[in-house]
């Protein structure tokens, strides 16, 4: 500990010798360059251009300046040097080394906060009067006359503060034992909260790093170490020069952090948790999936992995699902750590995650973006090749199901608000990178890919692919690289698909409109249309399935492909075919549409739901029942017949977990519309609870299945003798064939307990956080604190959310967030109403727009009139909202609107 002090000391005594001196040389220096530049441009006011700081005086980059600094920028490298001790504080040096096309006005270098002890340009210290005035907190201003036309080398010296808020360089401190665990998060532009840098995509660079440690500590990133040498009680980390990576993509990980390997495969893998949940997950998940994706992608890509070793670490925290740092890829733990064994749909979960950020290797990380407004380029190819991965080379074959259920429909339903909009926007500032990374640009975007890979033919996308990755690599493109590419390789011209796919928003719908004569079709078309906000309508392959009934069952009786476009396509090559009991537009599920059934095909389903033997149509045609309960076609308490008399029948586990998902949203639009006294709703209630829990008893041999029914009873249990049912199970007094209570489910069983008040809730959490007091446990008893039906509770905990700084971590408030308002307590939502919506602009300009995409949840929609025009209201008043409360605001507004519509259309006897 003394030696590393030293280390650090003695560095800083050197740099403040050297300032004084340098500080000399520089004032004679600067006046020479001045008379020199004064020369050389007479247009350039030099005086100027010392004090003149060439952008906004803000946190944030637009696309306009940092295309200007990379215009003049170029050959960037960084050489990093870190101490880490595990405290709050940590001191750093950055170098960076670049050649710039001209010295005519400053240049700004990006570092967040930091305390800058020194700063050295071309060899020369900048003195403190005049560092203290170039540096604003979120970037540094690089005199001109201290620039060179040429090679420059920048250096700069700070402490900072470790991030606490999941970017720059996170510190989390273990609860359970106390250690600390660091890892970075740059994307956007984070990089700048933990070195100097130029934090922009399309300044790629090289790194170089150092880093001191504590002994027990493992430290990764970009590059595996070259070597680790030890000075006293701590290790230095040698990081040899990585490849040419945009600062985002760049990443320090360090920690006791607990590891496994597996160098079995053809490329090097290792894992990494926290010391106290590393009996939280299964190694062997990680390494078959992570080894599946390699021989995957190698393959496909026909481009080797570039950065030759592949961690993976589960960190707190962690504001995301995931993230693709080049070879050191960050996991949320609270998506994948599991108390107890991993559902099948977790299991399912991670295998994609992982290939979605292994495809993020090439497509994104060798080949990236040159600006925030290719985001979703990067995002919605990641989301389509990890469903295309995990469908063919894992065991999860039922990828492309998931995707359509789970994916597609958030972005159908995204696509249909007024909030929508075109998948390629622009992006004008670093502020507004994320403002449209959403269900349009991952999972829209995913499909029209696919419905392209569809067009072109797989072998000719794939080359397109191909071409597009090796003539990019270590370099940075845009999206008319990606579309030539895939035009040349198809010998096609895509300017219409690109102009209407990626340039106008909206979703259109198709439907069959046939003729049968004598048992025979005698005229067929496929009509399209398009809502009158979104009139484009647009061109597609996809195939028209025709279905007989047979008793029991269905005959798939012909099959044709077909490529539709404008408002009406005749298909006379269904001419003469048997008359269908049920025509599917879109079978496997190629377009991105939304289908409306003839009415023929919609009474078929109806009637004989559980009976389409194939899982996607079948899953397909339950999207098309709940679609209609959602335009107000289909009265819900139809809906809710037709379901809760399939739903048991359904031996699907993909498609058990859609429709559990619909009847879960069923039963909200019920609470909020009509309360949950409402007579109806109270029968509704009883009988999920009761369906739920026989299904649960009826699938103990159906391990997955039976999991599946039991998460929906643990949602629907609410009455005394369910509760009663529930606590017997944890405490032990009941035992389930096939399940194990574990520990993740003995919170879920706690919070539904407290949610419907049983008796025991409080003493319940108290004693479960002293069994389990990890921040998952930490978390957990919150949420169970939270959801409880106390007003004084929801009161105190939204005053510690709406405080300006709070001392809870953001992670836990964002779990508290989650828990305020279920649906069944609408009124306690009703009664923060005015304060939530008299403070909203308040905090949204105080609290930044990650806080918010958590906050937002909170504003108030309660399904009712007064609620709807409370919330027109704001839109009209609240004009300084930041564009993603705006559109927050915006998409409450219309879903309360459905609520009610669907309200409306009940047809419940009096
Ligand atoms: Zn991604």
């Amino acid at each position: 500990m003394r030696t590393h002090l030293k280390f650090i000391t003695s560095k800083n005594t050197f740099l403040a010798v050297t300032t004084v001196i340098t500080t000399l040389l520089l004032s004679a220096c600067v006046t020479t360059n001045k008379d020199q530049k004064a020369q050389d441009d007479s247009s350039n006011m030099v005086g100027q251009a010392t004090t003149f700081s060439p952008r906004a005086d803000n946190q944030y980059l637009s696309q306009e300046q940092a295309f200007k600094r990379s215009a003049r920028v170029s050959n960037v490298s960084y050489q990093l040097h870190y101490s880490l001790t595990g405290k709050e504080l940590f001191s750093a040096s950055s170098t960076i080394n670049f050649a710039l096309s001209d010295n005519a006005s400053p240049l700004t270098v990006d570092l967040n906060k930091a305390q800058i002890t020194s700063i050295e340009i071309n060899g020369f210290s900048m003195p403190v009067a005049q560092l203290e005035k170039n540096y604003n907190q979120w970037f540094i201003t690089l005199p001109a006359e201290q620039l060179i036309k040429g090679n420059n080398a920048v250096t700069v010296n700070f402490t900072r503060k470790h991030s606490t808020n999941g970017e720059g360089l996170h510190r989390f401190k273990d609860p359970v034992d106390d250690k600390v665990y660091l890892y970075s998060h740059f994307e956007p532009a984070a990089a700048q909260q933990m070195f100097a840098l130029f934090d922009q995509p399309d300044l790629k660079a090289t790194f170089e790093m150092i880093v001191s440690a504590p002994q027990e500590w493992t430290v990764f990133s970009a590059m595996k170490e070259e070597k680790i040498t030890q000075q006293g009680d701590f290790n230095i980390w040698h990081f040899p020069k990585s490849k040419t990576l945009s600062p985002y993509n760049f990443s320090l990980h360090a920690g006791p952090y607990k590891m496994w390997q597996d160098n079995s495969g053809k490329y090097p893998l290792r894992l990494f948790t926290r010391q106290s949940v590393s009996n939280q997950i299964t190694p062997r998940h990680w390494f078959t999936y992570t080894q599946q994706g390699f021989e995957f992608f190698d393959d496909y890509f026909g481009i080797e992995y570039p950065f030759k070793k592949y961690d993976q670490v589960l960190v707190p925290d962690f504001l995301y699902g995931a993230m693709e740092n080049a070879a050191a890829v960050t996991f949320a733990e609270g998506s994948f750590l599991t108390n107890g064994e991993m559902s099948q749909s977790r299991r399912q979960r991670l295998a994609s995650v992982i290939m979605h950020e292994m495809a993020h290797q090439w497509f994104g990380n060798l080949a990236t973006m040159k600006w925030w407004n290719g985001l979703w380029l990067n995002e919605s190819f990641a989301a389509f090749m990890a469903t295309l991965a995990t469908a063919e080379s894992t065991e999860f074959t039922n990828a492309w199901r998931s995707f359509y259920a789970g994916g597609k429909q958030s972005a159908y339903r995204a696509d249909q608000r007024v909030t929508t909009h075109p998948i390629e926007v622009p992006v004008p500032s670093t502020a507004n990178a994320f403002d449209n990374i959403d269900a349009i640009t991952y999972s829209k975007g995913a499909s029209v890919l696919n419905q392209l890979r569809h067009l072109l033919g797989e072998k000719i996308f794939q080359q397109g692919i191909h071409n597009y990755l090796s003539n990019n690599s270590y370099n940075n493109a845009v999206l008319d690289d990606f579309i030539n590419s895939l035009a040349k390789a198809s010998g096609k011209n895509l300017e219409q698909w690109q102009q209407k796919w990626l340039y106008q928003a909206g979703v259109n719908t198709i439907e069959a409109s046939y003729q049968c004569n004598a048992g025979k079709i005698s005229s067929f078309k496929l009509l399209q249309t398009a809502d009158a906000s979104q009139p484009t309508l647009r061109e597609q392959k996809v195939q028209i399935a025709l279905l007989k009934a047979k008793k029991p069952g269905f005959d798939l009786t012909k099959k044709i492909s077909v490529i539709y476009q404008g408002k009406s396509t005749q298909v006379d090559e269904l001419i003469g075919v048997t008359c269908p009991d049920l025509v599917y537009p879109n079978y496997q599920d190629w377009a991105f549409v939304k289908v409306n059934l003839d009415a023929r095909s919609f009474k078929t389903t109806q009637n004989y739901l559980a009976q389409i033997q194939d899982p996607l149509l079948r899953s397909m045609l339950w999207q098309s029942l709940w679609d209609s309960v959602r335009d107000g076609k289909l009265p819900l308490n139809e809906y809710l017949k037709v379901a809760l008399a399939n739903a048991p029948l359904e031996q699907d586990y993909t498609t058990l977990g859609q429709i559990l998902g619909q009847i879960s949203s069923a039963k909200i639009y019920l609470n909020k519309g009509l309360g949950n006294q409402h007579a109806y709703v109270k029968e509704i209630a009883q009988q999920l609870e009761e369906i739920t829990w026989q299904s649960t008893l009826a699938n103990s041999d159906h391990k997955n299945m039976q999991r599946r029914w039991f998460s929906s009873y643990l949602n629907f249990a609410h009455t005394d003798s369910a509760l009663d049912n529930l606590y017997k199970l944890l405490n032990g007094q009941h035992s389930l064939e096939g399940l194990i209570i574990s520990q993740d489910i003995r919170w879920d069983i706690i919070a539904q307990l407290s949610r419907f008040q049983h008796a025991k809730s409080a003493e319940l959490i108290a004693q479960e956080l002293t069994l389990d007091s990890s921040d998952t446990g930490e978390k957990s008893a919150i949420y169970a604190q939270v959801i409880a039906p106390d007003a004084k509770v929801k009161t105190n905990w939204l005053v510690e959310i709406q405080q300006k700084n709070s001392n809870v971590g953001f992670s836990k408030l964002r779990t508290a967030m989650s828990a305020l308002y279920p649906s069944e307590q609408n009124s306690f939502r009703e009664q923060s109403a005015t304060q939530l919506m008299s403070s909203l602009m308040e905090i949204d300009k105080v609290k930044g727009p990650v806080f918010m995409r958590s906050y937002n949840n909170l504003i108030p929609a309660t399904c009712s009139e007064l609620s709807v025009a409370r919330l027109k209201t704001a839109i009209n008043d609240l004009t300084e909202l930041s564009s993603g409360t705006k559109r927050s605001l915006l998409i409450k507004h219309q879903e309360d609107q459905r609520c009610l519509m669907i309200r409306h259309s009940l047809t419940l006897p009096n």
